[in-house]
Parts: C-alpha cells; structure tokens; sequence
C-alpha cells in the first residue's frame, strides 16, 4: 500500500509515493519526472502531459495549458481576463458567469472547465501512480499556492474528487517544501530556540517565500509572502524584445502568428536556462520563423537582467515583505532554501543574499521537493503508511471576520476571527445568543488576491426561544480546516434546561479559543458544513468549564452557500470524467489492436519473402497470403485506417489460421533434428 503527493504547478507535475522503503518520485509514460501541465484534444481522444505539450505547435487550439491560476474564478475576473490575454485557445463565458475552454473534441465543440481540466491532469497523474507502483492508488495530499483563497482552494479539491482522489490534505506549496526539509533532519533545536528557515519557491507562475520554525519533530510556518512572478514572465520579457528586434530587422511581426510565436518563447525559455549558467553572449536561430526566413540574435545574461529588473525589484519587495511580517531579524534566520525553477536565475539568488544577509542554499531538490513534502505528509495521515509522527502547523494567510444579521431589537454585528497569518488548522467557538433562525456570513476582513472577499453565508436553522420565550446560546464553530478553507463547521444550542437563568446578554461574546488537534484520516468538508445530526453533546466535549454538566448542546441544521460545486453538479462531473476515461482507454485498445495486425503483417510478409518461412509453404500459396498480406496493408491504409477495435483483432484472427500452420510447420521441422539425435542416443 502506498500514498501519494502530488504537485500541481503551473508548468509541470510531480507525483511522489511514500512506501515502506521511502519517498520515490515517480516517472511518467515518457519516464520523465516532470508531466507538463498540459490537456489536449481531437477526434478521437485525450492527450494529456507530456504527449500533450509535444504536439501543441500542431494543435495549438486545442491544447490548453495554464489553467491552474483559473481554478474557482469567474470569466469576467480581471485576474482570468489578463490570463486569457496570452492564450492561443478559445475560452468563453458560460451562462453561469464561469470559464469554458471551447475546444474540438470527439468532432464536436465541447466547453471545459478549469477544474474539469485539472481533473484530466489529475487522471493522468492517478494512472502514472497505479501503473509505477502496481497498486491501486486514492489516497493523496495535493500542494497549493500558500496565497490560494478559499474558492481556489475548494476548486482544487472538487477538481481531485472528479477524477476520484482522496484528498487527505491540501498542503500549501511552501510548507510541503518545509515538511521535506525538516522531516530527515537530526539535528533540530528544542523548543526554547527555533530554527528559522525561509523557503523561496519561484516556478513558472509565481513567487512564493515563507519562513518556518523548526523544533525537534515539529514545524511551525510564521508568514508567507508572494508575487505573481514566475518564469514565464521572464519569457515574455525576453520574447516582446526579440519580437521587436525581429520586426525591426526582418520586417516579421511573430505577434500576428501564434504559431511563430510559439517557437519564439520555447527558444527563448532553452536561451533563458542557458543564461543561468553562462554569463558570456549566447545565440538564439529559429529557421523558418515566419515566411521562410531564418532569424538569428544573440543575448547575454546582464541584457535580460537590464530586461527585467522590474521583475527583480517585486522580487526584491516579496522578499523584504517576508522579513517585515514576520517580525523576525536577520540574526534569527538560520538559512534560506530555494526551489522552483526560477530560483536557478542567479540575481534572484544575489537579491537573496542581499535582503536575508545569508547565500541561498540548495539542498533541497529543486524540483521535487513540493511533492515529496506532499507524499510525507500524506504517509503521517495514512493509516496505511507507516511513518514517523512530525508535526505541521500551518497557517492561513488572510484575516478573516464574520459577521450575522440582526433579529428584532437586537443589532448584527462582526468579529475579526482570525488574524493573518494564524495557526491552521484551528477552530473558534463563538457565543450569540438568539431566537430565531439567522445567518451568518464568513469573508475575508483585508485585501486579497481574489476580487469577492465573501467565503459563504450559513443559514442557522431551528433557533427557538425558550419556554419562557427568551433568546438561547447558540454556539457557531468557526473553522481552518487542514486544507486551509474557512467554514462554520457547527452551529449548536446551548439546551439549559437545568439551569435556574438564562443569561440575557445582548450581542456575541467570544467565548473561548479551542485549537482543534486535528483528526488523523480524512475530515470530509461536505459532511462538517451540512452536519446536522441533531444528537445532543455534552459540553464538557467543548472544553467550555464554565457549564454545568447537565447542560447538553443540540447540534442546529445548517445551509450554506459558499464555493464549489453543488453536489449533484459534482457528480455529474464525476460522470463525464469516468466516460472520457473510458473512451480514452477504447481508444487506446483499438489502436493497439490496429499496430499489432499492422505489425504482424509486416512481419508475415518478411518472413514469407526471402525470410525463415518461406521454404515451409507451398509455391501458390504463399503467394495467395503475400497479396492477401499486400492487400491488408493498403487497407489499412485506407478505409481501414478508423475501423473499430474488433474488426482489427478479428482480421489478426484470420491471419493467424492461415499463418500458424506454417509457423508449426517450420517449428516441427527445426525441432525434429534434435529429436531425432535424441532417439538415436537412447537406442
Ligand atoms: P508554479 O510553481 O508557478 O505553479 P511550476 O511548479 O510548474 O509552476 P517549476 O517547475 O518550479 O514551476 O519551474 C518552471 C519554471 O522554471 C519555468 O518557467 C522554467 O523556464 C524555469 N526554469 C527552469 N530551469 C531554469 C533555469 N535553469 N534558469 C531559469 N529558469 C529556469
Ligand atoms: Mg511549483
């Protein structure tokens, strides 16, 4: 039995298993570790990751890539419109106000969401697990931006359960790459004295830095800061320049071809590596760019850092952002580790020796250290993993508030439930007391990189006044579950029956802070927000004391409206993937089924003409089966070229009762020698 971790960037993915021996990084169908984040489409099927980017020059339209900083938006986000800005494929609004990447597919136009396509990638990375590791595999932990908001973040859940994962955790990005740092580490400081460590992840996308306490067998994450700034924004810097100089000098205008245009950012991105690792002039030549010209130039490293030195001065600020939030000074920093692709530019490690006083060490696996975390992670929550015990506490990076609505004389009012940058997961229990049904809404309380700041709104149902017609506690649980979204995961009556008075208190109190030691396994979200079992609790559960114990909680039902799928939408998302997986899979049986009777008549016909068959046929026969083999072939070239996966198997099928009595012939013959020798030694 093994778990996974997976990391879902921008660019590329890694899986990593955690079994009995380690963590492995698992190799995909090309036996690469990375599987570009990309989804293509035709007539007939799916190709998803490496396949996929591969053939994109050829099917740009119908090849889509990128849609990981659309997850849980809405088309008309100014956010999603600069996306679609540099995108070669048709994305609509659908009627619902979401994104709809129009592509050919099956032959006909059909719309995919951002999550669906997730989905896709997600499929493709569950079969690269089952076929590496031989064994069924469900159980993951997915990394994500430490910056994602709450819709972000239930997308990416949804987008796992419609392609049948089980997310133990939504691990952000940063603190897998902490977990994977400090899970192998002997050495770690007690409580008394941490170890700061800040961990630079640059990718393709964005920027992302945070800094986390290490004590022995725990972590701690303290803040987090980050920019949308990531690799391929060097590449458009680099490609608006050689575009330029191309026009200049050809009089060839790469932004009036997306195809050309293609080429130039894929050599630009191999000029851009190069440039990491060599200060002096390096060329760059695509033939054939644009009508039949051949283009040449030439950079080096200081002109792309003179290119892009706004770029250097947001990494500049994100860093210094870091240092400034989390209070820490540069003596409390034991060292910086970079990951992410990006990190390999080297004024991004000269700004951090500037800002963090310390070089930037690379210990870790640049690339793979996301998912490994992640497959850790995942093994500390399985119970079908066994695994060392190592504490995480995340943290959640926004402040959030919620806020309820008034009931007769009484006013609404709001509370600031979590600062920024507060511990998760962590629940808070909150006191009001009422007698009517309310709501609740649950936002985001400063700016943050999503334009609706509104998490959900919680309807409290059942809230009655008491026998004596007065308002009843109602105690509301407001959460940071251990995949960093916000929810009221419990509304309950406080039932005092045994109680002489009833406290006529008018607005929320705050009532007590209770860090929930998360459960081991998987804590559905779904279940918490819509948990109405009704059944009476004891508060003493709550580690209220101010209680009698004979006061019971009656938990309240609830109806929310927060982000994601409904649940009938869910599944019928469920449906459509597990459809497209079957057809993917018919698609590959038939065309198996139609290389194995290709290749068995190619290799029929060599055997038959001047091969090791021919002298085992009969003169007019073997010439009837070459020009049924001769036939077969142009068939296949032809009307046969689509046929289904039966008709290909059943002409094998025929082939082989007219082939195989030659065959044995040849087979008795070579064997009988032997046999004969053998018969002779025994007399
Ligand atoms: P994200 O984390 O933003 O979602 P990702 O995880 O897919 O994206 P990475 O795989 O960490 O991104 O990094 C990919 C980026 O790193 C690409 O833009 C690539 O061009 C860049 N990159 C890789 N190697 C180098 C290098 N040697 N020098 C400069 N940039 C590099
Ligand atoms: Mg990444």
């Amino acid at each position: 039995m093994s778990v996974i971790g997976i990391d879902f960037g921008n660019e590329s993915c890694y899986v990593a298993a955690a079994k009995a021996g380690g963590i492995e990084t698992l190799a995909n169908d090309y036996s690469l570790r990375a599987t570009p984040s990309f989804v293509a489409f035709d007539g007939k099927k799916r190709i998803i990751g490496v396949a996929a980017k591969n053939q994109q020059v050829t099917n740009m339209k119908n090849t889509v890539s990128g849609f990981k900083r659309l997850l849980g938006r809405k088309f008309n986000d100014p956010h999603v419109q600069r996306e679609l800005n540099s995108i070669p494929t048709k994305v609509d609004q659908r009627t619902d106000g979401s994104i709809g990447y129009k592509v050919n597919y099956l032959d006909q136009e059909q719309y995919f969401s951002p999550e669906q396509l997730t989905a896709m990638l997600f499929t493709k990375l569950k079969e690269t697990s089952t076929t590496a590791l031989q064994a069924q595999v469900n159980d993951c932990v997915i990394a994500c931006p430490a910056y994602f908001t709450n819709s972000e973040r239930k997308a990416l859940l949804d987008a796992a359960q419609i392609a049948g994962l089980n997310v133990l955790r939504l691990m952000n990005e940063t603190t897998a790459t902490a977990l994977s740092y400090g899970f192998y580490k002997q050495d770690l400081p007690d409580e008394s004295k941490p170890r700061n460590v800040v961990f630079v992840d640059c990718g393709n996308s964005s920027l992302q830095v945070s800094v986390c306490a290490f004590t022995k067998g725990k972590l701690k994450m303290l803040a987090s800061a980050w920019d949308q700034i990531g690799g391929r924004d060097f590449d458009n810097v680099l490609a608006e320049h050689f575009a330029k100089e191309f026009y200049d000098r050809y009089k060839l205008n790469a932004k009036t071809n997306p195809r050309a245009y293609l080429r130039l950012l894929t050599e630009i991105e191999k000029l851009k590596k190069q440039m990491s690792a060599n200060s002096t002039k390096l060329p760059i030549n695509i033939e054939c760019f644009m009508d039949d010209v051949d283009v040449s130039s030439s950079m080096q490293r200081s002109q792309m850092e003179d290119l892009s030195s706004h770029l250097f001065k947001r990494v500049e600020m994100t860093f210094i952002k870091l240092l400034q939030d989390s209070k820490l000074s540069l003596d409390d920093i034991h060292s910086v580790e970079v990951v992410g692709g990006t990190t390999r530019i080297p004024a991004i490690k000269q700004l951090i020796e500037q800002v963090f006083g310390k070089p930037a060490s690379t210990t870790l696996n640049q690339d793979e250290s996301v998912s490994r975390g992640a497959a850790l992670q995942c093994a500390i929550m399985s119970p079908a993993v066994r695994v060392r015990e190592f504490g995480v506490t995340d943290i959640q990076n926004y402040a959030v508030k919620v806020s309820w609505d008034g009931e007769g004389s009484q006013a609404g009012g709001e509370i600031e439930v979590f600062p920024a940058f507060h511990s998760a997961p962590f629940s808070r229990l909150l006191t009001l007391n009422r007698k009517e049904p309310f709501s609740m809404t649950v936002q985001y309380a400063q700016s943050i990189p999503f334009p609706d700041p509104v998490i959900g709104k919680w309807f409290i149902k059942d809230v009655k006044p008491n026998e004596r017609g007065e308002h009843q506690e109602v105690k509301v649980k407001v959460r940071i579950n251990h995949h960093g979204l916000v929810l009221i995961s419990s509304a309950s009556l406080v039932d005092k029956k045994e109680e002489e008075t009833a406290n006529a208190g008018v607005a929320a109190g705050e009532q007590n802070l209770a860090a929930s030691s998360e459960e081991k396994g998987n804590a559905g979200d779904q279940q918490q927000q819509t948990g109405n079992g009704g059944e009476p609790m004891d508060v003493q559960q709550e580690g209220s004391d101010k209680k009698k114990k004979s006061t019971k909680l009656i938990e309240l039902p609830m109806e929310v409206k927060t982000h994601g799928f409904s649940s009938p939408d869910l599944q019928n998302l469920v449906q459509q993937e597990a459809k497209m997986i079957a057809n993917d899979a018919r698609e590959t049986q038939r065309v198996d089924a139609r290389n194995a009777l290709e290749e068995y008549v190619y290799d029929m016909r060599n055997k038959l003409q001047g091969g090791p068959l021919e002298r085992y046929v009969l003169e007019a026969d073997r010439e009837a089966i070459c020009s049924q083999l001769n036939d077969l072939e142009n068939w296949l070239y032809e009307e046969g070229e689509d046929c289904d996966r039966d008709t290909y198997v059943n002409k094998l099928k025929g082939l082989h009762t007219q082939t195989d009595p030659i065959k044995e012939r040849a087979n008795d013959y070579e064997n009988a020698p032997t046999a004969f020798d053998e018969l002779n030694h025994s007399i």
